[in-house]
């Protein structure tokens, strides 16, 4: 079974280029992208990282820019990749639901091929969650199979550039539970939202929900993912690397070293072949 990383962000050459231009127009990616240390990969730079950690298949976001152009310039890229190379990049589409024309945006991606959307940001793109376009997208992502990628925010601990601005926990599940039938990535362990599927009622409406493991190595301590595999079930955790914060070369190995071998090729691939089979 292939090795598939579930969490990546990759723009668009000119985009890396115009990292100062972006910055002085959007503030979330000025926040995360101002630091000329902060990476910024395009789809290039994110194969060859891919093939010098031995990842066959990588979910790619970009970023949840607020102007229409951007999302536009981002998406183009996102879809260019994967025509690219089919078989090793899975687009997720950038959208903005605080402006009206979100959902053709989102049906011309699905169209073109995008597998889902993500990493969705409502609060730094200043919409709602649980408003009405956030079920709307949770209804057009369920009726077409597509997945949604959500940055969880955590409620508690340090605070980092882009750690706010994401969805909360709590947010997610109230979410998940109206929309079962919808298939969700809660990012970053899901903010620590995986504690909770100890209750049953909570258990139940998060069937469709699965948790990645980005950035969790700056998070919390070396044996978090052990813990949410145990807490979620070992079909319900995925390998991400945040790449290029992280060198998915670096972070599966740390997995790897981590987790029983079984449960080491679920989490590092076998989930994700699942969830995003043809
Ligand atoms: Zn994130």
């Amino acid at each position: 079974m292939p090795t598939i990383d579930s969490h990546t962000h990759v723009f668009a050459a000119a985009q890396a280029e115009a990292r100062g231009e972006l910055c002085a127009r959007d503030a979330a990616f000025a926040e995360m992208y101002a630091h000329p240390k902060a990476a910024i990969a395009t789809p290039a730079e994110l194969l060859a990282a891919m093939d010098a950690a031995g990842v066959e298949r990588a979910v790619a976001a970009g970023f949840a820019f607020t102007a229409a152009a951007d999302i536009g310039e981002q998406n183009a890229c996102l879809l260019a990749a994967m025509r690219e190379a089919p078989r090793r990049i899975i687009p997720l589409a950038t959208i903005n639901l605080a402006d009206d024309s979100w959902r053709r945006v989102a049906e011309e991606a699905l169209a073109a091929g995008a597998r889902g959307f993500g990493e969705l940001r409502p609060h730094n793109q200043r919409w709602d969650p649980l408003g009405a376009a956030g079920h709307g997208l949770c209804d057009l992502a369920g009726a077409a199979g597509a997945v949604l990628l959500w940055h969880v925010s955590e409620p508690v601990g340090h605070t980092y550039p882009g750690k706010h601005g994401g969805i909360s926990p709590a947010e997610l599940c109230q979410l998940a539970s109206v929309h079962p039938a919808t298939r969700m990535i809660a990012a970053h362990l899901g903010g620590g939202l995986p504690f909770y599927l100890q209750m049953p009622e909570i258990r139940a409406a998060l069937a469709n929900v699965w948790f990645d493991t980005a950035a969790a190595s700056l998070l919390y301590d070396e044996h978090s993912v052990a813990r949410a595999v145990d807490l979620a079930g070992t079909g319900r955790v995925l390998f991400g690397s945040d790449y290029p914060l992280l060198s998915p070369s670096r972070q599966l190995q740390r997995l790897r070293a981590l987790l029983p071998d079984g449960i080491a090729q679920a989490v590092c691939g076998d989930n994700a072949a699942t969830l995003f089979a043809d």
